[in-house]
């Protein structure tokens, strides 16, 4: 059976018609492909409106106004896992070119599949880790934009993000909630990969009022070679001041 989204409970001004069927093609798919895959425990339709499709969105939507986003932006969804940011990122604009990087090859089979059939021309999925793209040439340093939503700490979802940034780019963190602790870890540790805490904006999602915080970091200088660290070593042992 065919579930469509309630869009008249939660308008998204940001979809316009072509671009909500891409997001029922998508919806269907992952519905469809979430039994075997486990890609989402968010199925419920008006829910995967406000915490996926919104969501997604809202950190591109409270940019600070001295960060800017070019329209052709390289962007990289570290972690996509069932495509969150990066496919309704990919959805509404188009012109960005966005890579959607997992480390679990199934996964990154039904994105393929979503690609596909969404006809989304400017999006590539790559299944790899995060510490390994970041040592490899053609995409260390090349990106505009690295999102990640609900992969690991800030600290070590900074050390996938910021070796894949180039310089002037920004890295934009997916939080719920933000502690004074985080916060003041993250700023200092940016400055060893390059970067430079800006801004961490909160918010709440509209229907269930859920705490949402995007934190913003701009790549300021090179990386140094050393990060990101191999692989599984960010997250045993995250980098500290
Ligand atoms: N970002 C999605 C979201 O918000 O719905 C998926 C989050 S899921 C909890 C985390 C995903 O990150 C998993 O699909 C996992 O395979 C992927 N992942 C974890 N560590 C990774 C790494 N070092 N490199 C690439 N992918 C990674």
């Amino acid at each position: 059976m065919t579930v469509t989204l309630p869009w008249q409970e939660l308008p998204l001004n940001a979809f316009n018609e072509a671009q909500k069927a891409q997001c029922e093609a998508f919806y269907q798919i992952l519905l469809a492909q979430n039994k075997t895959l486990n890609l989402t425990r968010i199925t419920e339709p008006l829910e995967f409106l406000e915490k996926h499709l919104w969501d997604s969105l809202a950190g591109l939507w409270h940019l600070p106004p001295s960060l800017t986003i070019p329209p052709s932006a390289r962007v990289i969804d570290i972690g996509t896992g069932g495509g969150f940011p990066g496919v309704p990122m990919a959805i509404t604009y188009p012109d960005y070119g966005i890579t959607l990087l997992d480390s679990t090859q199934k996964k990154v089979l039904f994105l393929q599949t979503v690609i596909e059939q969404l006809s989304l021309s400017s999006v590539e999925a790559i299944a790899s880790r995060a510490e390994e793209m970041g040592q490899t040439p053609q995409h260390r340093e090349t990106y505009d934009l690295a999102v990640v939503r609900a992969v690991s700490s800030p600290v070590t979802c900074l050390e996938y993000a910021l070796p894949l940034v180039k310089i002037g780019g920004i890295a934009l963190l997916y939080r719920g909630q933000w502690t004074e602790e985080e916060a003041a870890q993250l700023a200092q540790v940016a400055p060893q990969l390059g970067g430079q805490a800006i801004a961490t904006i909160p918010y709440e999602t509209p229907l269930t009022h859920s705490i949402r915080h995007s934190v913003y970091l701009q790549k300021t200088h090179p990386t140094p070679p050393q990060f990101p660290r191999r692989v599984g070593v960010p997250q045993q042992r995250p980098l500290s001041f």
